[in-house]
């Protein structure tokens, strides 16, 4: 799924690619895709795209006085093609064609539909309510003081830094990157994190987040790639050598994600118990 990096390299692209450019057409083939009706996408033609920024995980697209807020998903992604898409292409979810002969596409891979847009105008973005349940952006990393009272919170770190009304842009990802550049367990006590260790914390997300934005600007190209080059150092690499410590990365499954972590270096040595295989042999 995309997260802040992946969605501000989109944003930053469509940004320099767009701007300016008129609508000419605007249409929906995804049935359950756009979450309004008022007003209708036909409403961009003859519009110029002003602006793209992004809001968590959200790219927006400012269209003079509309903006069209779009949330990917796991599975969603924005790209810019030459020409019209075809009506037998079933990924495509929703497209902005362009005087230009360009075409921006939400496309969707698998067979789930659950990318979604909503088209309002600019002015109520913020009230929208996915955007006004979020909390801080991730990165540029707020002030430490912020962080900390964010974080200070009696919940495990993992799914803290997931939820987006607490801070946006994290995921399942750069989660796991996050806390192993901290040395900080997944299971941690936010309330339990002591100065240094929110030190730790505020750094990791700033280098990594900040890390990643700096590669995509280097490789991503205008076309935008369906897969982003996420240099991940953990994250899925489960029983490959920790990159600082060379002891074996351990992982806990769960339903719809997996956990990696270092265990030399980030539980105490302890490897902790795999909640899908102890299922197994219950
Ligand atoms: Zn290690």
């Amino acid at each position: 799924m995309p997260e802040l990096p992946e969605v501000e390299i989109v944003a930053r692209r469509l940004r320099r690619g767009l701007t300016g450019v008129r609508v000419v057409a605007a249409a929906a083939p995804g049935v359950v895709t756009m979450r309004t009706f008022d007003p209708p996408l036909e409403e961009l033609v003859g519009r110029e795209v002003t602006g793209v920024r992004r809001a968590g995980k959200m790219p927006i697209l400012e269209i003079g006085d509309l903006a069209l807020l779009v949330h990917l998903m796991s599975a969603g992604r924005l790209g810019v093609f030459e020409g019209r898409a075809s009506p037998r292409d079933r990924r495509v979810r929703l497209r902005i064609a362009f005087e230009d002969g360009r075409e921006l596409r939400l496309r969707e891979f698998g067979t789930q539909q659950r990318a979604w847009a909503k088209l309002l105008p600019a002015a109520e973005i913020g009230e929208d309510e996915a955007v006004a349940t979020l909390g801080p952006e991730a990165w540029p990393v707020p002030p430490l003081e912020e962080l900390a009272a964010l974080v200070r919170q009696p919940r495990h770190l993992h799914p803290l830094l997931r939820d987006q009304r607490q801070i946006a842009g994290i995921g399942r990802s750069w989660v796991d990157e996050i806390l192993w550049t901290a040395r900080l367990s997944p299971f941690r006590q936010g309330a339990d994190l002591d100065d240094p260790e929110v030190e730790a914390l505020h750094r990791a997300c700033d280098e990594i987040l900040g890390g990643a934005l700096e590669l995509y600007e280097r490789v991503v190209g205008e076309s935008l790639p369906d897969k982003a080059p996420m240099p991940l150092k953990v994250h899925a690499r489960q029983g490959e050598p920790c990159p600082r410590c060379g002891t074996t990365l351990a992982a806990v499954f769960f339903k719809d994600h997996v956990t990696t972590y270092c265990p030399q270096e980030q539980t105490g040595g302890r490897v902790l118990k795999d909640r899908r295989l102890s299922r197994l042999l219950r």
